[in-house]
Parts: C-alpha cells; structure tokens; sequence
C-alpha cells in the first residue's frame, strides 16, 4: 500500500471529486479491480418466468420456476431456481422448507416423470405411454366396479356404494379442479378416498 501521498496529491485527488481515484490513490487500485471481478452477474438474467404450484401439500404455495433455453428454438429448457410468488395470495413469496428445496426435486434421479407399470409376475417397472396408462386404469376401475358395486344394503336401502378401489387425489390443484375431482369420485359411488396432503 502507497502511504508516501504527499497533501498536495491527497488534495489533488480529493478535489476530482471521485472517491474511486481516491481509493486509488491511496493503493486501493487492485481492492477496486479484485470487487469489480467478485460481483457476479445476476443469476436470473435471460430466464424464461413460469408460475407453478408447490405440489406437497394442501396450502399450495405458489411458485415461480426460472428456466434457462428457449424452447421456441428448439433448444432444451432447464429449470435453474424456484422461489417463492410474491404476487400469490396464499404465500405472498415465503416458502417452507420443502418449497425451498424444490430444485432438487425436480431434478432428483428418482422422479417420476411418465406412468410405470409393473406387470404381473415382474419384478420391475415399465415405461408405458399416457394413452394405455388411462385406458388401463379406466378398464380396470370399470370392471371392478361392474362386480362389486353395492346398490342396496342387506336392509334394502339403497347406498349405491363403491368399496373395493381408492383414489387418492392431489393437493396441488385449483379449487375447481378439486371440486370437479370431489363430484367424479363421489358420484361413482367411491367412499374410499383420500389426499396427497395426509401422506
Ligand atoms: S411451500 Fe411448504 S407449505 Fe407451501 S405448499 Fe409447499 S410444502 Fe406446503
């Protein structure tokens, strides 16, 4: 450090009016370059904003979800930071813990990203496409209620009741979905129904 700055030169370079030169002045000249090369460029630059819903659990937080790459080119978009909505009205930006940490379940080796089947008698999972994996499970959940639906109880009442398959909704949804999901279900007759939020 240069501390041999006579009066003369201090005011000198007072005068200027700039206390950068000052700093450098007085020997401060690498402290200025080494902060300038310490600032980094902010992160969220040039990300693409998309408004989403925490998917754990039934308050449903919104979030916003940065991603880099625009798909428009044909380049892959990936998802680089998740925060908290400022402008949601339910979490006003906060986050808890599990929302804050919802980067690393997105991109967690173990995600489920499309439906899996294991067939009977296997001992893995399978990928299958969206299309038999709606017809399978509408097969099934109309044969099995074909068989075991219950109109009338052992008094003759009728219950019109549906025991034998569960449904387990999710959390994350509007309130009109949720409301669209309650009637389906329970217009079906299924008594046996739950939600991702109690898991
Ligand atoms: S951020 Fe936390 S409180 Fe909000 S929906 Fe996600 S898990 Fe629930």
């Amino acid at each position: 450090m240069n501390m041999e700055l006579s009066r003369r030169q201090f005011l000198g370079a007072a005068g200027a009016g700039v206390a950068a030169t000052a700093l450098g002045a007085l020997g401060f000249g690498d402290i200025e370059a080494a902060h300038a090369e310490a600032i980094r460029t902010f992160k969220l630059v040039n990300t693409t904003e998309t408004r989403n819903t925490c998917p754990y659990c039934s308050v449903a937080c919104g979030v916003i979800m940065y991603s880099k790459g625009d798909r428009t080119k044909g380049e892959q978009a990936e998802i680089i930071h998740i925060e908290g909505d400022t402008d949601h009205p339910t979490n006003r930006g906060t986050l808890c813990p599990k929302g804050a940490a919802l980067l690393d379940f997105v991109k967690s080796d173990t995600r489920l990203k499309y439906p899996m089947i294991r067939k009977p008698g296997s001992d893995k999972f399978e990928r299958v496409n969206w299309d038999d994996a709606l017809d399978r499970i509408v097969r099934l959940m109309k044969d099995d209620r074909d068989a075991n639906f219950v109109e009338k109880n052992k008094d003759g009442v009728t219950v019109n009741r549906w025991i034998t398959t569960g449904f387990l909704a999710a959390s994350a949804t509007t309130n009109e979905t949720a409301w669209e999901t309650y009637k389906v279900v329970r217009s079906a007759g299924m008594l046996v129904f739950d939600n991702q939020a109690r898991v």
